[in-house]
């Protein structure tokens, strides 16, 4: 399944959800990337500076990236794409991966959210650097300020989380990311969900789709 909207549309919240509750890999490009501009390596090198501007990593790192992580047997009954395919090609290339593996995509979840939304949740968004939760000033805010509920840590904002970089990656997802809206819509995968509303409303739309996913597979392979 892939999780597709614009940044700050929740993908990240609700993959991690959908991971807890129905043990599904939840795979984020952005996080391998994270990850790896953390540690230095060569891969992070070359990740880095696309986004801090906010603008994307080219297509053959980052499909470099889904191949091998899809290959690995925990993805075999079920995976979430979160922020991958962002582009045509991506998509493209996903066809090819999932071919040569065997699997294939049940459906494409679409979360709709207003740019207005967006950036007034992304610049309220603040994440726990050691566990990865999540978390938003306005609308659900850790218990002690900006200490992470979980493990204690500080808080932090991400980096392209400044409102310019915001801005940015908005302009890049209409333009590159958007058109996969119609492509998947065209293959019959498309599954659009309005977003705007709040993490548990929008948790009762994608639940229900991950369980029928689960349930046909189920039935399916008995
Ligand atoms: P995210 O955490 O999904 O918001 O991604 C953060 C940043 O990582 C994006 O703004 C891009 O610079 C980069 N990135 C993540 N996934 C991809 C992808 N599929 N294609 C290109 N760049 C990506």
């Amino acid at each position: 399944m892939i999780l597709l909207g614009p940044p700050g549309s929740g993908k990240g919240t609700q993959a991690k959800r959908i991971e807890k509750v129905f043990h599904l890999p939840h795979i984020s490009t952005g996080d391998i990337l994270r990850e790896a501009i953390d540690k230095g390596t060569p891969l992070g090198k070359e990740a880095e500076e696309y986004m801090k501007r906010g603008d994307l990593v080219p297509d053959h790192v980052v499909n470099g990236i889904v191949k091998e992580r899809l290959s690995k047997p925990d993805c075999k009954r079920g995976f979430i794409l979160d922020g991958y395919p962002r582009t045509v090609p991506q998509a493209i290339s996903l066809e090819e991966i999932l071919k040569n593996l065997s699997l294939s995509l049940y459906a494409v979840i679409h979360l709709n959210v207003s740019d207005e939304e967006v950036v007034r949740r992304l610049t309220n968004r603040r994440i726990c650097p050691k566990c990865g939760a999540i978390y938003n000033l306005l609308i659900k805010p850790p218990n002690d300020d900006e200490v992470c509920d979980v493990c204690r840590s500080k808080l932090i904002r991400r980096k392209d989380d400044e409102e310019d970089v915001i801005r940015r990656r908005l302009e890049v997802y209409r333009r590159e990311t958007e058109p996969l809206i119609k492509y998947y819509e065209e293959r019959g995968l498309l599954k659009n969900i309005e977003a705007d509303g709040t993490v548990d409303e929008i948790w009762r739309e994608i639940s229900a789709i991950v369980s029928e996913a689960l349930l046909r597979d189920h039935n399916s392979s008995s």
